[in-house]
């Protein structure tokens, strides 16, 4: 037996929950999908399946059938690698198509997009959003959020005093278990101690990148593959944090996408269609604040300073100084106070 590589696909039997008198959905076993039998193999008794069997409870495996493996137990069972999310919190798992074995370190999900794998920097593309085309699809199918249980959003994405905060935070208990979005493969499991803490970055097959932050414990490995819905990490508090939170970041190319354009935290779900298009005016519309941000000037108010004294040193009108700084033209500076003049 020459198999290499195999396919996993374990079906969800979409059975109709039939019951007007029994409000709890009875359990049900997956309902043996129409495939057609051209080499069923019993893996209990074959030993070049030991790789992929290893860890799996005895008696548990049904068989493999072409290059979809059919098992019919619940997900805590399951071996690591074969774990996925629940279709619907009952035992029926759908797992995708993905190798499970064989060197997959020489080729990464979106090849065709990104010119290169690194373990090391979160953006090393240098690729700026004016050079990307004006409209991109991306599938957002198979969408996973990642934490079980809906939180609040304690901080958004957008500028914070003097730094942009390029992700979503939100409410996280330290060792919630936090899950991968898309399918795809670890990229950067990092420690950065005046940043993100420790945290997971993954490259998803669909072309975008997320970053999980300030975890207590990364579970995966880089250049692990993994699928939507795996456990990837405990939630923490790490790095530049203050309370537990999940710091979660959906990157194209290196640049950051406001994760609540595509995600309504408040639902844990998608909300757009799943066939998304990024377009540089909607995607990325805060790419001009940003740059504008990072021309920005300051003065540092002296003794005798004015507004009118400050305008005209920069060539600037006192009424754009007041609108940069949400001050009033008869607001009093105080010695030091740092003002923005362009
Ligand atoms: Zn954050």
């Amino acid at each position: 037996m020459s198999l290499k590589k195999i396919i996993v696909l374990l079906w969800a039997a979409t059975l109709p929950i039939v019951g007007v008198w029994s409000r709890k959905p009875k359990k049900v076993d997956p309902e043996p999908p129409v495939i057609e039998e051209t080499d069923s193999i019993d893996l209990e008794e074959n030993d070049d399946f030991e790789e992929l069997t290893e860890g799996m409870p005895v008696g548990v495996l049904s068989r493999l059938v072409g290059d979809t493996l059919f098992v019919n137990c619940s997900q805590e069972e399951l071996p690591r690698h074969l774990i996925v999310m629940s279709a619907d919190g009952e035992c029926l798992y759908r797992l995708t198509p993905t190798m499970l074995w064989g060197d997959t370190s020489s080729v990464h999900p979106a090849d065709s997009i990104y010119p290169l794998w690194m373990n090391t920097r979160v953006n090393p593309y240098q690729t700026p959003v004016d050079s990307l085309e004006d409209s991109i699809p991306v599938s957002l199918k198979g969408f996973v959020y990642p934490l079980k249980n809906l939180t609040h959003v304690t901080s958004n994405f957008g500028f914070r005093r003097y730094r942009f905060h390029y992700g979503t935070d939100v409410k996280v208990q330290v060792g919630d278990s936090l899950r991968a979005s898309w399918d795809g493969q670890v990229r950067i499991v990092g420690w950065d101690p005046r940043g993100y803490g420790y945290y997971v970055l993954i490259r998803h097959d669909n072309g975008l990148e997320t970053i999980y932050g300030h975890l207590s414990r990364p579970l995966v490995e880089e250049n692990e593959r993994i699928y939507a819905g795996e456990v990837l990490g405990l939630g923490g508090n790490t790095g530049r944090s203050t309370g537990s939170h999940l710091h979660y970041e959906i990157r194209y190319l290196g640049n950051a996408i406001d994760p609540a354009t595509l995600v309504d935290f408040d639902r844990g779900a998608l909300r757009v269609p799943e066939d998304y298009l990024i377009t540089k005016k909607g995607t990325f519309k805060h790419n001009e604040e940003v740059k504008q941000l990072k021309m920005a000037q300051y003065h540092k108010v002296r003794q005798g300073d004015t507004l009118s004294g400050i305008a005209r040193r920069y060539h600037t009108s006192v009424r754009t100084l007041c609108r940069l700084n949400h001050i009033k033209e008869t607001s009093i500076l105080r010695l030091g106070q740092k003002i923005r003049v362009r």
